[in-house]
């Protein structure tokens, strides 16, 4: 059999670290770095008579996360303790829910060739972060920094509804994005605040059961994901084609050998969980929760489809921006600005993208307000400066970030739209180049063209081009 006779099964566990400003269970900062325990107490250090309280924060943006992607809200749930022994993790368990969950049963959309496909949620949970280990930097041997334990994290859980690494790809975007739009997490991939578990199996296509899963732990790079979930599915087909059982362990991607590699066997029942005595069970009135339903800001396919009646954008421009909250704000505020939508789409869609995508940053690192946009867009479509000017003033407003109106003084980059100055360039290139003047008068249009350029160096990008594209064509007609 071949690899297009088997089907890819996949289910995720998510987790996003909840961006209160204090712990879960304490008042310590949340705060990303920091000298090592600094951001510690008694209460997240776990020394004996401390005592946790539930920081309301957490309650508030999980269930936020949950109406956000179609949950249900029960109104009674738990905290248990899952006991085991980490040294990152000084209580000697970790808080979670793990019988029953703040969220459950809710399912979010994404697009696929043959339509919108509903991504079921099972549930979304709360629970703490440990902290991390430090190998050999301030002694000979490994030290703990306590400043992460306790934070709090959402952990969402898929049901297994997804079939490719393109699906995995868009659930996780998609899911990023509606996060950022409530505002409960900053879904920073890179530096840890979200990141995923991959439980893959695969099957012959059409057989109902699923086939045995293995699971890759904590990946937080699209690139890396893709490139695991292809290798992994094929190791599994290789292991049943040759008549073996994919075993049930957790397995890790090395990136030096593109490879996924055996870790350990699954042993989930060894927690031995129970109700965490020090912690009083969650109850939430259907008050509470329908206040936070009502509060819940525009979640992006609303916006999507908004942005296509409101402001005529194509669907693909309303999909990109909207896919960020960050574009979303800027795009939105900048049209109101500059009254363009579609030339604020297309900076952001080509320019702002390319730039960020070069110096590897992301939506929520771009420097600049809406309004500094919509201003840049001003004064291109006022003719104040060229397109081509417009694109080193944005570059300047990410390295230096000031008004575009001020960076263009300062730079002296007005647009030259003088008659007589243009005129005069153009003399100028004209008796400069007579082999193009003869070209041109021989029938060769492209030399027009290579005139308008020399004239444009000429003033360093800063001649307006219509202009010089008609006083050529008038001087040539002489
Ligand atoms: P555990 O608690 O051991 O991690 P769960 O039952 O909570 O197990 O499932 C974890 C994840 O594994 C879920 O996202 C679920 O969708 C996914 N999953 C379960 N069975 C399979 C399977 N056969 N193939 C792929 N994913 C699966
Ligand atoms: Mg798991
Ligand atoms: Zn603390």
């Amino acid at each position: 059999m071949a690899r297009e006779d088997y089907e890819i099964v996949i289910g995720l566990e998510t987790h996003i670290e909840l961006g209160t400003k204090t712990k879960i269970f304490c008042n310590c900062s949340t705060e990303f770095g920091g000298e090592p325990n600094a951001h510690t107490c008694p209460v997240c250090l776990a020394l004996p008579g401390a005592t946790p309280v539930l920081n309301e924060k957490v309650v508030e943006y999980a269930v936020k996360a949950g109406l956000a992607t179609n949950c249900t809200i029960p109104e009674y749930t738990w905290q248990n303790r899952k006991n085991y022994l980490y040294p990152d993790m000084s209580p000697g368990y970790q808080v979670s829910q793990t019988e029953d969950f703040i969220c459950q049963n809710g399912y979010i959309e994404i697009d696929t060739e043959n339509g919108p496909k509903k991504i079921r949620i099972y549930e979304i949970h709360i629970e703490t972060d440990a902290g991390k280990l430090v190998h050999g930097e301030y002694t000979n041997s490994s030290l703990v920094d306590l400043n992460r334990a306790g934070v709090p994290l959402a952990e969402i859980v898929s049901e297994p509804d997804l079939r490719s690494s393109e699906e995995v790809e868009k659930y996780l975007r998609s899911l990023k994005a509606i996060m950022e739009y409530i505002g409960v997490s900053d879904c920073k991939m890179q530096e840890g605040s979200m990141r995923a578990d991959i439980n893959l199996s695969v099957r012959k296509k059409g057989d109902p059961k699923y086939g045995n899963r293995t699971e890759m732990k904590n990946m937080n790079s699209f690139k890396f994901i893709v490139k695991a979930i292809e290798y992994e599915a094929l190791r599994q087909i290789d292991i049943l084609e040759d008549g073996g059982e994919v075993p049930s362990e957790t397995v890790r991607w090395d990136e030096v050998s593109q490879k996924t590699i055996p870790m350990r066997d699954k042993d989930s029942a060894a927690y031995r969980p129970f109700p965490d005595p020090e912690l009083a069970p969650i109850v939430l009135t259907k008050e509470y929760v329908e206040n936070i339903r009502e509060s819940l800001p525009e979640l992006p396919e609303v916006r999507k489809k908004r942005y296509i009646e409101e402001y005529g954008l194509p669907e693909y421009d309303s999909k990109v921006i909207t896919a960020s909250k960050h574009f979303a704000d800027l795009f939105e505020g900048a049209a109101k600005i500059c009254n363009n939508p579609k030339a604020v789409s297309n900076w952001i869609m080509t320019e702002i993208i390319k730039v960020l995508n070069d110096q590897g940053l992301e939506p929520a690192d771009i420097p600049f307000s809406s309004s500094d946009l919509g201003n840049l867009i001003i004064l291109i479509d006022n003719g104040t400066i060229s397109g081509g000017i417009g694109k080193k003033v944005l570059a300047e407003m990410f390295e230096n970030p000031k008004a575009p109106e001020v960076i263009v003084k300062e730079k002296g980059w007005v647009q030259i739209s003088d008659e007589g100055a243009i005129k005069e360039v153009v003399l100028k290139v004209l008796e400069n180049n007579p082999q193009s003047v003869a070209d041109y008068k021989a029938g060769k249009d492209k030399a027009l063209g290579f005139l308008v350029g020399q004239a444009m160096k000429e003033t360093r990008g800063q001649g307006n081009p219509g202009m010089l594209n008609k006083m050529f064509l008038d001087e040539l007609k002489k």
